[in-house]
């Protein structure tokens, strides 16, 4: 197979050796229906491993599970700090195996393994160390009402954060583990109970860590992983028991979510897609600029909802800098993510890289010229060339669709002004790049664009404390920082009459 021919470790091999099954209740089951789905790796499109495959009749089984823990406990009689230890001790196991998840990140994902270990893993253990310590630190408000229009009444009022109740939580292949962590540390901290269900391209990571929260003592329901396709999303969005659904995705989906979710009403936050524009000045440093230009868009073989994928460059420096971005992409090593060398892997599967090919058949047959790259890279598994577009157009789908693949239209600008119109002339709303040394245009420019996320002089820049998320179709709602904590709680506001 093709997990045999790799050096992974005894651990991975193991893990992959066998059908994976649903967490539900704290128990590994197989799908009602007994069914199972493949999951592939991308470098050579050969089966992995069988995965169960979850539907309707297992969501009902999941969100009873995590209903009966969050009302009848233990999770609900859990005191903060012992929520704050386990969780504390996710991160733990997390950094104990760090060369294990990497390993199976890199097999099913097809992102580099150095990458998976370095960004992913640390990451995804950063995420639940940092949301361990917010379970002790969730507090309310005390409050003095005046209350004028009943003279001498004395009143004194406080509000509770508590937990929304039962999550489902729906996640993409781009970060596989990442998104997890994204997604249940926060609710964890909060004193809920997770419904997770991962990506069909990518389910073997988010199911190696349901054994750790089995392992590090976590109730039996509190956590829940249940692989499956859209159709379980979707019974999950749907669910009347579901309290909150979270996703990340497309923004084509993104709504489907919303639509779903009005039966009960149910809470939703969403992270959806982008076509983010990366501004270069004249004055900027280009010997940072060109490579960060560059790794706007190669990150993660340009799977990333992030992604500066429209590179408006002042007019004077254009030839100059799309020359040194389009050499800087033609030099990446492209390989199978188990090589620790490779700098671009394949994409995540067949589809996308049909997707992707065929955005760069429209955007050439349209009247865009690739200065490197272009189309498919050699022909197994699922590669792409990195691939620089210029004589570009505003009305082209490689300029105005989300392509995610390492695929970037260059468009060069004159000015300053009508610059900010320009770059925020998309649907999306998720992020930026601004490269200049003049500090003030850098701030004049930031507050000009619309999107949830402005990284000036760097492209990418995340960490655990900053709110990521999106403006117009890019989402509802912040993950990471204080305000992925909001989206887990409701404000309960006690009235007392002295
Ligand atoms: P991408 O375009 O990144 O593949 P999708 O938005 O298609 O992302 O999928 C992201 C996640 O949403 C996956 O876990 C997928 O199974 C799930 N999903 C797909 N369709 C639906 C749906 N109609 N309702 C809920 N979840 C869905």
């Amino acid at each position: 197979t093709a997990v045999a021919e790799q050096t992974v470790r005894p651990a991975v091999r193991e893990f992959v050796s066998g059908t994976k099954q649903l967490l539900i209740g704290g128990q590994w089951v197989n799908a009602a229906s007994g069914r199972t789905f493949p999951t592939f790796d991308p470098a050579t499109g050969e089966k992995i491993t069988e995965v169960a495959h979850g539907a309707a009749e297992d969501v009902d089984r999941a969100v009873a599970a995590a209903r009966r823990a969050f009302e009848d406990g233990p999770w609900s009689r859990t005191t903060p700090s012992e929520r704050q230890r386990l969780i504390w001790r996710i991160g733990d196991l997390l950094l104990e195996r760090a060369e294990q998840f990497a390993q199976l990140e890199a097999l099913d994902n097809g992102k580099s393994v150095a990458v998976a270990q370095g960004v992913d893993v640390a990451w995804a253990a950063d995420i639940f160390h940092y949301y361990a310590g917010w379970a002790t630190k969730i507090e309310g408000r005390t409050i003095t009402p005046s209350v004028p229009w009943i003279p001498g009444s004395q009143w004194h009022a406080y509000t509770l954060r508590e937990p929304v109740g039962v999550c489902a939580q729906i996640i993409p292949w781009n970060f596989p583990l990442v998104m997890a962590a994204f997604k249940l540390a926060p609710a964890l901290a909060a004193g809920n109970t997770v419904i997770l269900k991962p990506a069909e391209q990518t389910p073997l990571t988010a199911l190696l860590l349901g054994e750790l929260f089995c392992e590090a003592g976590f109730p039996d329901g509190v956590v829940n992983i249940l692989t499956g396709f859209g159709d379980a999303g979707a019974a999950l969005a749907a669910h009347d028991d579901v309290d909150k659904v979270a996703f990340t995705g497309s923004t084509e989906v993104g709504k489907k979510i919303v639509d779903a979710a009005k039966g009960n009403l149910k809470k939703v936050s969403l992270e959806l897609g982008g076509k983010s524009p990366n501004i270069v000045f004249a004055d900027a440093d280009l010997e940072a600029a060109i490579p960060g230009s560059a790794n706007a868009w190669l990150f993660n073989h340009g799977q990333c909802c992030v992604a500066g994928t429209r590179l408006f460059v002042e007019e004077s420096i254009f030839e100059e800098f799309t020359q040194g971005v389009a050499e800087f992409a033609s030099q990446v090593k492209i390989g199978p993510g188990l090589d620790p060398t490779t700098q671009l892997g394949p994409l995540v599967s067949q589809e996308q890289l049909d997707r992707v090919t065929s955005y760069l058949r429209q955007g050439i047959a349209d009247g865009a010229r690739a200065l490197t790259g272009g189309g498919r890279h050699g022909d197994s598994g699922y590669y792409v060339e990195p691939t620089v577009l210029v004589d570009v157009r505003d009305d082209m789908s490689v300029v105005r669709e989300e392509i995610f693949g390492p695929v970037v239209a260059a468009i060069p600008f004159s000015a300053e002004e009508g610059l900010a119109a320009a770059a925020n002339n998309t649907e999306y709303g998720l992020a930026a790049g601004i490269w200049t040394r003049d500090i003030s245009r850098a701030h004049r420019v930031a507050k000009q664009i619309k999107a949830g996320s402005v990284w000036v002089n760097c492209y990418n820049g995340f960490d655990t404390a900053i709110p990521f998320g999106g403006y117009k179709q890019s989402g509802w709602g912040r993950e990471l920082g204080a305000e992925a904590i909001d989206l887990y709680t409701q404000t309960k506001a006690v009235n007392v009459a002295l």
